[in-house]
């Protein structure tokens, strides 16, 4: 079978790159969108909160609310799609492998694919709790999906490990479905997740948040009975005689994600050890021609809005890279990044005829900071320079290369993003 374009994977990024790509000129019918679970939208099915499509609808619904507004928006242009159906992987000659009711074992030849495929969460094993393994033990993304989607508790008194927004939320689900949640522990000495979300979901709910604090054991044989939890040195390391026995029939730890990008193993794509995601230009197209990317499986996002952002990106890459397959960049441009900065992304700029102009460089840090100032090197000379004032590792930074900073960043085999901390200074903001 084949298909000029293939998006694999059907959450915002997927649905919203679909329409992007129609919005460019590309015929509905040219796309397929394959998707493993039973139905379109990915990780905004289990969201029941509120708080998604703030930039891109202009007011703020359900994760459910949007994905039903896309996969409306997909029906009602004919875009075909398949559920049910798992890509087993992709190669360099951008035929992939799906096994799918409706076509059975196949492989579809695309010109062009989409890699959407989003993340996944961590397993427990990165956590190395001591003590037995019995039921009653989950991932807060398994959690959040069992109670909001199939409508089971995981028990009925949980301690949670971890305060990323994802456990915040959970915890907080659990007691307004009638459970309790003896506390959420933290080993940082500060939350993982938002401070909105500290005050929304813990503090409003009186669930008590341990900082300092760790799981280090759990106890039970079929079924879980208690944890032991113990404050932690500024290495995580428990602190002896502070250990606590809590009684609990359940426990859910978050312990991050990393974008799902084992199906492109065979396909030559370079992966950034830091995003875990692929090596991508200014249009998310990676180091293989005509395999793009974008969403969660480029790099972890908090917000759907810069998910919306690449996915349009993308949709409009995927129209220019149709038009002209055999267009070969004039030069690339590599970004490095100072070791305040924990990723970049794009990781190069390729300049075709049309230069690289109006691009957008996002980029995270890796703590907490009070008065930052981001600037752009090129051969040791500054380029670019923006007050950021206050920024921590869950905001994502941007930097639009306006037409003057392209004109300055020609010619450069390679740019460094910098942060540095400044004493005193004003807390500007004016570019994200
Ligand atoms: C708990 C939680 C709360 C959040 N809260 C907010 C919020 O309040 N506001 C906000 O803006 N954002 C929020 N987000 C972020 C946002 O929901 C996600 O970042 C977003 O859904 C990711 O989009 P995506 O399309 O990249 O991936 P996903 O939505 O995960 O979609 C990827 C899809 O690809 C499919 N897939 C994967 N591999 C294959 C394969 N091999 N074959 C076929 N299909 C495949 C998956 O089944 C999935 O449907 C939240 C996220 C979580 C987890």
């Amino acid at each position: 079978m084949n298909k000029r374009i293939v998006i694999i994977g059907s959450g915002p990024a997927g649905l919203i790159c679909a329409l992007s790509c129609c919005q460019n000129g590309i015929e509905p019918s040219d796309i397929l969108i394959i998707e493993r679970d039973s139905e379109l939208g990915g990780t905004l099915n289990q969201c029941i909160h509120s708080g998604f499509g703030k930039n891109y609808l202009e007011e703020v619904v359900t994760g459910t609310e949007l994905a039903s507004m896309l996969s409306d928006a997909i029906r009602q242009l004919e875009i075909e799609y398949i559920t049910d159906s798992t890509v087993l992987f992709v190669d360099k000659q951008k035929r992939i492998r799906v096994v799918s009711p409706k076509y059975g074992y196949c492989t579809i030849k695309a010109e062009a694919i989409v890699l959407a495929m989003g993340c996944r969460e961590k397993t427990k094993g990165a956590l190395q709790i001591g003590g037995t393994r019995p039921a009653g033990v989950f991932s807060a993304g398994a959690v959040q999906r069992i109670v909001n989607l199939k409508g089971y508790m995981p028990g009925k008194k949980t301690v949670v490990l971890g305060s990323g927004d994802l456990a915040m939320i959970v915890a907080r689900r659990l007691v307004l479905e009638g459970g309790s949640v003896a506390c959420v522990c933290e080993p940082k000495e500060y939350a993982e997740g938002s401070e909105e979300h500290v005050a929304e979901c813990l503090e409003n709910f009186e669930i008590p948040l341990y900082y300092s604090t760790t799981v280090t054991k759990i106890f039970g044989k079929e079924r879980i009975e208690a944890v032991e939890i113990a404050k932690v040195d500024k290495r995580g390391k428990a602190i002896k005689g502070t250990e606590q026995k809590i009684k609990c029939d359940s426990f859910v730890y978050q312990c991050g994600l990393v974008p799902e990008n084992e199906i492109i193993k065979e396909t030559g794509i370079r992966l950034d050890t830091r995003t875990r995601g692929a090596y991508v230009n200014q249009y998310f197209e990676t180091n293989v021609k005509g395999i793009f990317t974008c969403g969660n499986a480029v790099r972890i996002h908090d917000l759907v809005d810069f998910i919306v952002e690449e996915a349009q990106i993308v949709g409009e890459s995927v129209k220019k890279y149709l038009d002209n397959k055999t267009a070969k960049p004039i030069s690339t441009v590599r970004i490095k990044n100072s070791d305040k900065i924990l990723y970049s992304v794009p990781q190069h700029l390729d300049e075709y005829d049309e230069g690289i102009e109006d691009c957008v460089i996002y980029f995270r840090v890796n703590g907490k900071y009070d008065n930052l100032l981001i600037t752009l090197k090129k051969d040791g000379e500054e380029i670019y320079s923006r007050e950021k004032g206050k920024m921590s590792w869950l905001e994502t930074g941007k930097i639009l290369v306006t037409k003057e900073l392209s004109e300055k960043i020609k010619g450069a085999k390679e740019i460094i993003i910098c942060a540095q901390e400044k004493k005193n200074g004003n807390d500007t903001d004016n570019n994200s």
